[in-house]
């Protein structure tokens, strides 16, 4: 690498340079323009930040998924949609982490009547009341 001066790298309009001068933690690395930062000090703990990040969004949805449960409901075709998206608003509410397939129950709908078939749904175990209220005031009950 070729050792430059901050001064150059700006001249230059580089976005890193290379002085040769270790950092304070002994890397021999090049470093910002901007702000003169090591990129070898920057770049770990960012890196160790999000992994750390993912490891505990991971976990917390894990058991998240542990919690969830599945109802089935009796529901119209013409509902279904809205149910689903209410099934959805009511998990994210509790855990903003779940992705929108984690509140899918996928299972064949079995047939409950004209225009209506038992649906499961995966949801939290305290949003069952809400979601078959919400079906039932749809459906007219
Ligand atoms: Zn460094």
């Amino acid at each position: 690498m070729e050792i430059i001066t901050r001064r150059q790298a700006i001249d230059r309009k580089l976005t890193r340079y290379y002085s040769g001068i270790p950092c304070k933690r002994g890397h021999l690395s090049e470093r910002y323009t901007i702000n003169m930062a090591c990129i070898e000090c920057v770049k770990p703990s960012f890196g160790k930040e999000n992994r750390e990040q993912r490891w505990h969004e991971n976990y917390m949805r894990k058991l998240s998924l542990n919690r969830m449960g599945k109802l089935k409901l009796a529901v119209r075709t013409e509902n279904l949609q809205q149910v689903r998206e209410m099934a959805y608003a009511l998990s994210m509410a509790r855990e903003p982490l779940l992705r929108p397939g984690d509140c899918l129950a996928h299972c064949e709908p079995q047939y409950r009547g004209p225009n209506t078939f038992l649906h499961a749904f995966k949801l939290f175990p305290e949003d069952f009341e809400v979601l078959t209220a919400y079906n039932n005031s749809l459906t007219g009950y």
